[in-house]
């Protein structure tokens, strides 16, 4: 018997009805002679809805406790689902993250998975339950829960995944698969059928919600496939799986990503020294704060002036630590800017494909877009502009590079 994963999302399980609808989907799969294993989030709004109740009582507020308070959004939708189950004649059993012998590193809120004990699993799909299993959560070893950052539950299935060796991850979510940009902004965008780990790794790291980045990471570090399918309407959704050359020869450009959560931070005329990059960045990773685009220009004088961008949730606490930096080092000055956005345009065609970044400039220059920051990979172009600019720039830019096609 094969093992399928699938995990149903927030908007997937927001009702009773939606739950059950969501548990005869899983009887279907159940009845093909598979071994299901079913991930969940937290109905849709809880965990807002428990980080706001938390937030009046510290605005600041994070950490062990934390934990405790938004893992309990999915210890209901498990309950909920195995109890639709069992009602409907099904043998299902609920397991919380630390049931199900998900152990992860000691880094409340953002916590990494280190391990999953899949034999418990293994036994209960043995003995021909239908296993649910908490999302977004894991547990220490010393028995702390722990989450595992927003939108953490595609995490949690695609390790148990891997964990488990599993045919197939399903992901299922109010939207039919990946697509080629936000439909909210660009009316044109169309659903990929097929894209690379690589590809899908970039645009959700540069801001397409679709699929958690660490999610991705995982599934492509450890090859297992994944299906993005909608939970109300059938098709085959977008799968992301390993370069297949065939099919990936098509679309230079697979998608561009928009991510408005970002904020930017200079520190200009620190010395144009060894190590100055690790002491201004040093104290940032040390809060736990992704920094993500990094320039650094050589000013005059042996000074030099060095911008990134981090979330725009650290903004403050990042601004926070670049000051103290900046009194060390003598700097003249930081500033920063939580107003902007980056966009990116992604894809595997770019390796083979030169003027691709040219194009992006010019197709900028001409709508009057300005950039702040650009940063390219092998197969990504970002740029860094003014949050009202972002309209503007991805629909000229999905048309120019003709994705709606
Ligand atoms: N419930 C968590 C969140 O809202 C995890 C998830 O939905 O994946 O972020
Ligand atoms: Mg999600």
């Amino acid at each position: 018997m094969a093992i399928i994963v699938q995990k149903y999302g927030g908007t997937s399980i927001g009702t009773v009805e939606k739950i059950s609808h969501v548990a005869d989907k899983i009887i279907v799969e159940k009845n093909n002679n598979n071994d299901i294993v079913v991930v969940v989030s937290a109905m849709d709004g809880e965990t807002n809805r428990l980080l706001d109740l938390a937030k009046k009582i510290n605005p600041e507020v994070n950490g062990r406790e934390l934990d405790v308070l938004i893992s309990t959004g999915e210890q209901v939708t498990i309950s909920l689902l195995a109890l639709t189950l069992i009602k409907k004649g099904y043998d299902a059993i609920s397991l919380t993250g630390s049931q199900a012998g998900i152990v992860t590193n000691t880094v409340f809120n953002k916590a990494r998975i280190e391990s999953i004990n899949n034999s418990i699993i293994k036994n209960y799909l043995n003995n021909g339950k239908i296993v649910i299993v908490a999302g977004f959560q894991g547990v220490t070893v010393d028995g702390d829960i722990t989450t595992l950052g927003r939108g953490g539950s595609d995490t949690s299935a695609v390790a148990i995944s891997v964990a488990l060796d599993a045919k197939e991850c399903q992901i299922f979510t109010d939207v039919d698969g990946v697509y080629t940009t936000d439909p909210r902004i660009s009316p044109g965008a169309k659903k990929i059928d097929h894209i690379t780990s690589e590809e899908m790794l970039e645009l959700s790291s540069q801001g397409s919600k679709v699929l958690q980045p660490r999610a991705v990471e995982f599934a492509g570090k450890y090859d297992v496939g994944i299906r993005v399918l909608s939970t109300f309407a059938d098709g085959t959704g977008t799968l992301i799986s390993k370069e297949n050359e065939q099919e990936m020869e098509k679309a230079i450009i697979s998608g561009i990503a928009f991510n408005e959560d970002e904020a930017q931070l200079t520190i200009r005329g620190v010395p144009d020294q060894p190590g100055i990059a690790s002491l201004i960045l040093g104290p940032i990773a040390e809060c736990n704060i992704e920094v993500d685009m990094i320039v650094q220009n050589v000013g005059e004088d042996g000074l030099a002036n060095f911008t990134f961008t981090v979330p725009r949730n650290d903004y403050k606490e990042a601004k926070k630590s670049l000051l103290k930096s900046a009194k060390n080092f003598n700097a003249k000055k930081v500033i920063g800017n939580d107003k902007i956005v980056k966009i990116s345009m992604v894809g595997v065609g770019m390796r083979t494909h030169a003027g691709i970044a040219s194009k992006m400039f010019s197709v900028l220059a001409s709508n009057n877009i300005n950039i702040s920051m650009i940063s390219t990979s092998e197969i990504k172009i970002s740029i860094v502009t003014d949050e009202n600019n972002l309209d503007t720039a991805v629909n000229v830019l999905h048309k120019a590079f003709e994705l709606d096609k």
